[in-house]
Formats: C-alpha cells, sequence, structure tokens
C-alpha cells in the first residue's frame, strides 16, 4: 500500500489527519509513487502553536549552541545524501547527479549558517556622547514562513530555514506538494542533529494552506520562492497583512554570444545551462542572443550535434543527461509553446515533440528543442516555459543585446560569452539584471553572496540566503544608553539632544 505524507510539527511525523489526500506522481513512469495530506487549517495551526511554543527558549539559546546544532545537521546530510537524492530524483525527475548538485548547493547554505554567530553580532560604537554608548542588535521576528517550489525540493528549503533559525527564529515551512518526502526527511534529520521540538515545522499543502499562514497573526515573515504570478499575489498578500515578504519569481535567462568568443565553450555551456534538469531550473539559459549571423550559423550547427547526442531518460540512470518534466499539465504547456512558437513563425530547428524514451513510454519525456530567428514579440520569447527549450534572437551588436534583455518583464540571471574584457565591463555595467556571469552561464551565487533577481523576477528588496537573510530574518534594535555617576546630575535639557 502506498504511504501518505503527513506534516512535520513539533519534532515528530503528524500522520494525516482528515485533511484531502493527493497523488505523488514519478514523472518517468506517469505512476503514483506516494500519497500527501494537504493540511487542513487545524494542521497549519498545530504548526503555528508549536512554532511559537519553541520560541522563547530557541530565542534564548545561544547562537554558538545553535550552530552546534548546525554542524551535526550538516554532517546527517552528507550520511543520509543517497537517500536524499534518490526521493529527489523520484519524485522531480532529475538525473541522480544532478540531485547531488542540488544537494551539494543545499549544504553550501547549512555551512553558511553554522558560521551566523560572527554576522550576528551587532554594530556598537562607544561614546556617542558623554559618556554615551550605542550599538544595534540583530533580533530575531519570531515564527515565520517559509513557501518553496518543485524544482529544487531540497535546496530551497534550505535557501531559508537554516539561516532563520540560526537568527533565532522558528519556521513553518510549506514544500511544493508534487514533492514533499525530501522536505520531510531534512526536518527528521534536523531533530536527529539536536534541534528542539517545534523549532522546524513542516506542513504540506495548497494555497489554502499558504492563505492560512499568510493570514495568520502569529506569523512575522514570508520568504516565497516560485512562479512570478504566484510570487506577486504572496507579496502583496504578506503585505496587506502587514508582513515582511520577499517573493522570488520567474525567470527568463538571456546568454549573449559574442562573435570572439570560443564557440565549442560556449556550446558546452549552453548544453547543461538549457537542458539541465530538463530546463527547470530559475537560473536556466533560456535565450541565446547571437551577436552577428555568421556566431548564429555556426552555434545552430554546433548545438544541433551535440543535441543529437543528448541522453535523456529516467533520473535513476545516472548515465542520463536529462530526465522528465514534472507533471502532465506541465508537459501538455511545454508542448503548446513549441507549437505557438511554430505558429507564430520562429524556424524549429530540433523538435523535443518526437522524442520517445522506450521503456517510460509514459513518463513526460521531452527531447532537447532548439527554436532560431525568434522575436520578441512571440510568446516562446515573452514567457518563462521551464522546459528543454532554447530559443535563439539574432542581433547585430552587444548595444541591441543589451537593450533585449533590459527590455524583458523578468531580470534573474544571464551570462556574456566573449574574451572582451571591455565589452563585459560594459554587460556587467549597463544589463538589468539581478545575477550575471561572464563566461559563467548559471551564475548561480555561492552561499555567502545572497541570490535574487531583478524585475519581475524578485518582489522585496532582499535576497535569498547568504548575508541578505540576516537582514531578512532579523529587526534591528538600537540602543543608545548611559550609567550616569551619582555626583553628576544634569538638570533638564528641553532642546533636541545632540552630541
Ligand atoms: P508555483 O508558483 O506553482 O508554486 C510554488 C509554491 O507556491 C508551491 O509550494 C505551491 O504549493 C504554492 N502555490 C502555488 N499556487 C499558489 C497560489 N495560488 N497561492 C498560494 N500558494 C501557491 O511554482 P512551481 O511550479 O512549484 O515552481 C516553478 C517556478 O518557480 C518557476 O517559475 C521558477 O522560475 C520559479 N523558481 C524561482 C526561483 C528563484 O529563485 N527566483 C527558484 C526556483 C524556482
Amino acid at each position: 500500500m502506498t504511504s501518505v505524507v503527513g506534516h512535520y510539527i513539533h519534532g515528530a511525523t503528524l500522520a494525516p489527519q482528515s485533511g484531502k489526500i493527493i497523488d505523488i506522481i514519478n514523472p518517468a513512469t506517469a505512476q503514483v509513487c506516494g500519497k500527501v495530506e494537504m493540511a487542513s487549517s487545524q494542521t497549519v495551526q498545530q504548526a503555528i502553536d508549536s512554532a511559537t511554543k519553541a520560541y522563547p527558549a530557541w530565542r534564548a539559546t545561544p547562537p554558538a549552541k545553535r550552530a552546534q546544532i548546525m554542524f551535526r545537521f550538516k554532517m546527517l546530510l552528507e550520511q543520509h545524501s543517497d537517500e536524499i537524492c534518490r526521493l529527489l530524483s523520484l519524485e522531480h525527475g532529475k538525473v541522480l547527479h544532478d540531485a547531488k548538485g542540488e544537494l551539494q548547493r543545499g549544504i553550501e547554505n547549512v555551512e553558511f549558517a553554522c558560521g551566523m554567530p560572527q554576522l550576528l553580532k551587532g554594530e556598537h560604537s562607544k561614546d556617542v556622547g558623554p559618556g554615551i554608548d550605542a550599538w544595534c542588535e540583530f533580533q530575531p521576528l519570531g515564527v515565520v514562513a517559509g513557501i518553496t517550489p518543485f524544482n529544487f525540493p531540497a535546496m530551497v528549503p534550505l535557501w531559508m530555514w537554516p539561516s532563520a533559525i540560526m537568527c533565532g527564529n522558528t519556521f513553518v515551512l510549506k514544500p511544493s506538494e508534487k514533492n514533499p518526502s525530501s522536505a520531510m526527511l531534512l526536518a527528521a534529520l534536523a531533530s536527529e542533529a539536536g534541534l528542539p521540538p517545534g523549532v522546524l515545522n513542516v506542513v504540506n499543502g495548497d494555497k489554502a494552506a499558504v492563505d492560512r499562514l499568510i493570514e495568520d497573526q502569529t506569523i512575522q515573515a514570508i520568504s516565497f520562492v516560485g512562479s512570478t504570478p504566484v510570487a506577486e499575489a504572496i507579496y502583496s498578500k504578506a503585505s496587506q497583512y502587514g508582513k515582511r515578504c520577499q517573493a522570488l519569481g520567474g525567470a527568463k535567462n538571456h546568454a549573449i554570444v559574442m562573435p570572439d568568443a570560443d564557440l565549442d565553450n560556449v556550446v558546452n555551456a549552453l548544453m547543461g545551462a538549457a537542458y539541465g534538469s530538463c530546463g527547470e531550473r530559475c537560473m536556466a539559459i533560456s535565450v541565446v542572443v547571437a551577436v552577428g549571423d555568421d556566431i548564429a550559423n555556426s552555434l545552430k550547427d554546433k548545438l544541433v550535434g551535440q543535441i543529437g547526442a543528448l541522453k535523456v531518460g529516467p533520473g535513476s540512470d545516472n548515465s542520463n543527461d536529462m530526465g522528465p518534466l514534472i507533471s502532465e499539465p506541465h508537459f501538455t504547456t511545454v508542448k503548446n509553446f513549441i507549437a505557438s512558437g511554430v505558429e507564430q513563425g520562429a524556424e524549429l530547428v530540433c523538435d523535443g515533440r518526437t522524442l520517445s524514451v522506450e521503456g517510460h513510454e509514459n513518463g513526460y519525456f521531452l527531447g532537447a528543442t532548439l527554436f532560431d530567428h525568434v522575436q520578441p514579440h512571440m510568446e516562446i520569447y515573452q514567457k518563462e516555459i521551464f522546459g528543454p527549450v532554447l530559443v535563439m534572437v539574432r542581433v547585430p551588436d552587444m548595444a541591441k543585446a543589451v537593450e533585449l534583455i533590459n527590455a524583458h518583464e523578468y531580470g534573474n540571471g544571464t551570462c556574456l560569452f566573449t574574451r572582451d574584457g571591455e565589452a563585459a565591463r560594459f554587460f556587467i555595467d549597463q544589463v538589468q539584471v539581478g545575477m550575471v556571469g561572464v563566461n559563467v552561464p548559471l551564475p548561480v551565487p555561492v552561499s555567502y553572496h545572497s541570490f535574487g533577481g531583478w524585475k519581475r523576477s524578485l518582489f522585496g528588496d532582499l535576497h535569498a540566503y547568504g548575508p541578505d537573510s540576516v537582514r531578512f530574518y532579523t529587526r534591528r534594535k538600537a540602543v543608545t544608553q548611559r550609567w550616569p555617576s551619582a555626583n553628576l546630575r544634569e538638570g533638564s535639557q528641553f532642546s533636541f539632544p545632540s552630541n
């Protein structure tokens, strides 16, 4: 019998209550591989109550003690890496080697959180006035919540809760209902590492659970990662409820290829960045902007050659390059995008719809797809497809390429391929995008630099993880202190205090 994933509340698994149960689908086979309960309002309340109860003692726990738990948690993640990656591959579809990469980037965030006492030290100024000292300290917010997408079921939760709890908050996580099991396993490992009950709680659910979290008066802040329409809705609703919110959304990441670039390197880089994880990464390159027709023609030939050699199949076979898309509806959406590209007059160079994976004919497999001669008004250029579809736009020069990127609604990641330092400096300075690579196709910042896009790729001010996470998960208190000497009494002063 298929087990039903419940919730993780107060340091233990909470078996499903009376909520709606939905299937978890293995996208490589289209078979049900598990089930998960959608939390009722009462279950969400239980998680919030648990986090509220745990907060005072956790807030008072010295940061170095919190860090000791985090160190043990990191070791447990490494010890359980195979198990976590198997779950990621089963419920998401990504190939095991890609799952390993995801987990490793998540572990980096735990390592960063281990060092957080250093960032919580505050700011101190002695003698700001006669006998007066002043400082700012970073105090936790209280109970905070995180809502995460399907495409990085382990890494994105690890962007959030390790930093949040290291700052002294307690946490309620709502992972994607499409692949909830790895977040549950991570919570159990955190308990095994010594995290007190209630500091981290996981509720599985859908929009109803998210709404409940946002509307709750106890919850102080919301971190969200997902698609732009949902990010925008959550940001405005959280603001309406007086909450601090960071909501990271979708993307359309362009790579510019200059005439002087090393084309073999570029094509290798583009293949991984466009088709790795079946294009279901918010930093995936989905538009290649070729500067000049010669470059475009050569790129096209080389990409076609490599697409022919791409190995697509189930994520459990580590020799594959790319697994399936996440779900049947998403599979249909991506195929509809390809049809729209053809209808709107783009040149379909490689059509992934013709792919069939032997033994996995029902899986949501789509081959690598390449369009050329794509125009900015086309839907396949404007919209985030979130699949293995790379579109090529031809421009005459670098200025036009940057203009094109800057006119796009998204501004998550971008990359320039060149050997020209002057062009690179211009690009870095002028491009309206939050994360920029030069000859680095997926410029995902390491854990000690924060992650975030510009424009409609992020709603809010502070980016995810890294130094920004300390700012997001704490509020500053400015203290001014004097201990007057008993023999030095001051009279009342009616002018505004100054030094
Ligand atoms: P999604 O927006 O459908 O779902 C994200 C989360 O929100 C899930 O937990 C889901 O249950 C919940 N949710 C969905 N609809 C909701 C609603 N109407 N109200 C409240 N909650 C709702 O996103 P997804 O399909 O899981 O993930 C893919 C998207 O996430 C892509 O657009 C991708 O670009 C984006 N993404 C962005 C980043 C980033 O850092 N900018 C990182 C990863 C993924």
